[in-house]
């Protein structure tokens, strides 16, 4: 008997850890994704692309010191719910597009380095130059994923760069992005058509971030 009641005492325990854990996951989805499929544990994550792209805009933002104003730029706020708006620049689901918000989520909530007087530094470059921040603070769309394609075709050529790569290891890097950019593009086809996040994809004719790393595998800039 009294191992039944501990057998009993164990299991809803494992119950209420079951629901806390759906409920976890469900407040980690972006709202809307219940229109979308959902991400498969393994998605980009296991994905040494996705994982070179998320250290390359990482080490882009620490290096040029851009300013958390400019991340708000890229992931606005949803003017009805005040929540960010992930789909405003980026593709759910794609492998370039995920890493690169998911780097600048991580870089937006970085801590101050310690041991300073305020306003302690908490990066280091000096921030993008007033063109870039301009165009990103556009309204037309178009000035915006220029500004967006530039800064991760720069922060990914460096990250490339720094790799030594021979021309065969560079093209080798190219088909993997391009193959990236093509997966995220049918999703967002996908979206399209269904008309998925309240039809936030519509007028997207091409994924600026996808394009701005495929373009840094490109010799001569
Ligand atoms: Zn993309």
């Amino acid at each position: 008997m009294r191992t039944l009641r501990l057998i009993a005492a164990v299991m809803s325990v494992c119950v209420a850890c079951l629901f806390t854990g759906g409920v976890l996951l469900g407040e980690d989805k972006p709202p809307e994704a219940d229109s979308a499929s959902p991400k498969d544990a393994a998605s980009w994550t296991t994905d040494p692309v996705s994982q070179m792209v998320f250290f390359a805009v990482l080490e882009g933002l620490y290096s040029d010191g851009v300013t958390n104003d400019i991340i708000d730029f890229i992931i606005p706020q949803k003017p009805a719910t005040k929540k960010p708006d992930y789909t405003a620049s980026f593709i759910y689901t794609c492998p370039l597009c995920e890493p690169t918000l998911e780097a600048m989520r991580v870089y937006g909530a970085r801590p101050v380095f310690l041991g300073f007087r305020p306003p302690a530094p908490n990066t280091f470059g000096p921030g993008v130059d007033e063109h870039t921040r301009e165009q990103l603070a556009s309204p037309a769309r178009g000035e915006r994923e220029e500004a967006l394609q530039r800064l991760l075709e720069k922060w990914v050529r460096r990250r490339m760069d720094t790799m030594r790569l021979t021309d065969a290891e560079r093209a080798e890097w190219q088909g993997k992005f391009e193959a990236g950019r093509k997966a995220g593009l049918e999703r967002l086809k996908e979206f399209q058509e269904k008309g998925s996040f309240g039809g936030t994809y519509t007028e997207w004719k091409r994924c600026a971030a996808c394009d701005g790393i495929v373009a840094a595998c490109g010799g001569g800039r």
